[in-house]
């Protein structure tokens, strides 16, 4: 039996999952993780926050993890309070959950692609239209055009995504500002890789306290160096906090998870120690691949995308993705035509993939 012989729902038939390789080559540079392992001190810290719910997991957890929230509100600063805050099973699951409360059957969700792809995914999973509305040719996005989509499609939820991913720079400010003024919807800034951007470059949380409807998402996976704990959080207006709490499963956070992620934000300063260094790393590859001739979008995150064919007008990135896993760095095919995106990691990450390029 295959999928098709289920009676399985009809806008589900013939797609692809989510399928980002998982191979175990020496170089992985792939999924814009964390390259670094979680320092000891903060793997002991961790293990005894774990340890000390240990005897109580015969009973539920805490369904609101106001303990966390209130930790996550703080890291965040801004004046938010946990009433503010709402956190899940990654940045993944707290979009799911705003599209079960803002989305749905007869609902629109848009976007600017080239962007985050899970975000039409997320979408067909909830029963919600998506609208692939488009960034520039280069990329960029500008208020009229950013406007003048929504205008024409009326959704009920605006994907922003800052610094974009793939494509990794952060959106201007006036973007947003000129989208929250016409958006009869909500309007989710995803800020997955917020602590990667270059100075001077605004959260979205800055524009809270006049927008009732912006969401803006985060995540531990990045920066913290947390993707296999499954933490991700989002700030809102308190009302938004309620709406997802309609559709969240009861206890969705275990208690495990909870006492892990308290413990990780508790140690902050340790886990994002490694930050600067990415970007030191991360401002190595554009610099390089740009002296090397390769077209380079400017980055604010921990990876980079870039243009296969240094002065050609377009090369086949499978083709080269293909030949730089077979020297054993393995970097990301996004289905952009004659682009691909590579994740900064280590110092020696970066020689592996430079060298390999080459
Ligand atoms: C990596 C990433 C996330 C992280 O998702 P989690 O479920 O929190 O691991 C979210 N948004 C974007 C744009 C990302 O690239």
């Amino acid at each position: 039996m295959r999928i098709d012989d289920l009676p399985i729902r009809d806008d589900l038939r013939g797609q692809t999952p989510y399928g980002a390789p998982q191979l175990d080559v020496a170089v992985r540079l792939n999924t814009n993780e964390n390259s670094y392992p979680l320092p000891d001190d903060v793997v002991e810290a961790i293990g005894k926050a774990v340890q000390g719910e240990l005897r109580d997991l015969n009973r539920y957890p805490d369904r609101d993890a106001m303990a966390l929230r209130t930790v996550l509100a703080d890291y965040l600063g801004h004046g938010l309070s946990p009433a503010n805050v709402w956190a899940a099973n990654g940045s993944n699951e707290v979009q799911q959950q705003l599209l079960q409360a803002f989305g749905g059957p007869g609902r629109k969700a848009l976007g600017f692609g080239p962007s985050y792809s899970m975000h039409p995914l997320l979408a067909l999973g909830t029963g919600t239209d998506w609208i692939g509305a488009l960034r520039d040719p280069d990329f960029g996005l500008d208020p009229v055009a950013a406007v003048a989509q929504i205008e024409e499609h009326d959704p009920d939820l605006v994907f922003l995504c800052s610094p974009n991913n793939p494509t990794g720079t952060a959106l201007d400010p006036e973007v947003i500002a000129a989208v929250l003024d016409r958006a009869r919807g909500v309007v989710i800034v995803d800020e997955a890789y917020a602590e990667f951007a270059r100075a001077g470059t605004p959260s979205a949380l800055t524009l809270l306290p006049e927008h009732p409807r912006l969401i803006v998402s985060r995540t531990m996976s990045k920066a913290f160096g947390f993707a296999g704990g499954r933490l991700g959080y989002f700030a809102a207006h308190p009302a938004v906090v309620e709406a997802v709490q309609l559709v969240r499963l009861p206890y969705h956070l275990s208690a495990l998870t909870q006492a892990a992620a308290r413990a990780a934000v508790a140690q902050r300063d340790a886990l994002l120690a490694t930050v600067e260094a990415i970007k030191e790393q991360r401002d190595r590859i554009v610099d390089t691949l740009r002296e090397r001739g390769y077209r380079v979008a400017d980055s604010d995150a921990n990876f980079v995308l870039f243009a296969v064919s240094p002065g050609e007008a377009s090369g086949n990135q499978k083709v080269t993705w293909q030949r730089l896993l077979d020297r054993g760095v393995l970097i990301r095919d996004v289905g952009l035509p004659g682009w691909l995106r590579v994740t900064a990691g280590t110092p020696a990450e970066t020689d592996a993939f430079l060298e390999a390029l080459g």
